[in-house]
């Protein structure tokens, strides 16, 4: 598995079509939640966004995070940069495991995994209308996918190493996760007037196939060769504005 995100041979051209689904599936995205105007969350995000994206393989992508107003707790990643965390999720985590969050959610975006996936609907030749709806399925359809989560879970860890935080802190992370799928289900499960087109668009949003046991397992297996081979370059220098 590469737990490297290097750039490819169309890397400009990948930019460019990144982008076009980050627009069209933010834009389904604004139609159908709510952003909240957290001034210190949305800081918060920023700050932390930062530390990690500087020291991974897309240093110059600009990076948007932004906070969905929803009692259901979860973050996903759309191509191009887009970070999306519930503000349920971001009074429910401390900021380590806010950063372990965010380091395996920018993996996703620097292995593209979401224009990766696209690319394979593509192939099925069924884009018509509904495209910004179809990016935002695919994007959180990821999580179906253990071999992306697993990548981006060791890729995340070793960012988390770089920017100097303890790498271990993502399994905190994931042993989280695992409380906040049951919270999720049965939240859902209470929320008795919500109609079905909603119910489908919610249940996309909370959904985590993989075990969760197998990648705390995976990534504990990792964390020896990320401290030996990942070296810490945060420098708080690098952070005075
Ligand atoms: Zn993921």
């Amino acid at each position: 598995m590469d737990i490297t995100a290097q750039p490819g041979r169309d890397e400009m051209k990948a930019n460019y079509t990144e982008q076009a689904l980050a627009e069209g599936g933010h834009y389904f995205i604004w139609l159908n939640f709510k952003f909240e105007d957290d001034f210190e969350g949305m800081n918060k995000l920023n700050r932390i966004g930062a530390r990690i994206t500087k020291y991974s393989e897309r240093p110059n992508l600009k990076f948007k995070y932004f906070i969905i107003d929803t009692k259901y707790k979860n973050a996903f990643a759309m191509p191009g940069g887009y970070v999306y965390v519930t503000n349920s999720l971001m009074s429910r985590v401390n900021d380590d495991q806010l950063a372990a969050i965010l380091a395996h959610e920018i993996a996703h975006i620097t292995h593209k995994h979401g224009l990766k996936k696209f690319e394979e609907f593509q192939k099925q030749a069924w884009l018509k209308s509904l495209l910004g709806q179809k990016i935002f399925f695919y994007s959180t359809d990821l999580r179906k996918e253990m071999d992306y989560e697993l990548q981006s879970d060791i890729t995340g860890a070793r960012y988390l190493k770089r920017a100097g935080y303890d790498p271990a802190i993502a399994l905190s992370a994931l042993n989280l996760l695992k409380d906040i799928d049951e919270e999720n289900r049965r939240e859902l499960e209470r929320d008795m007037e919500l109609e079905p087109e909603r119910r489908k668009l919610i249940k996309k949003l909370i959904e985590n196939h993989p075990p969760i046991d197998e990648r705390i397992q995976k990534v504990s297996g990792q964390l020896d060769t990320i401290n030996r081979e990942e070296k810490v370059l945060f420098d708080e220098k690098d952070f005075v504005f």
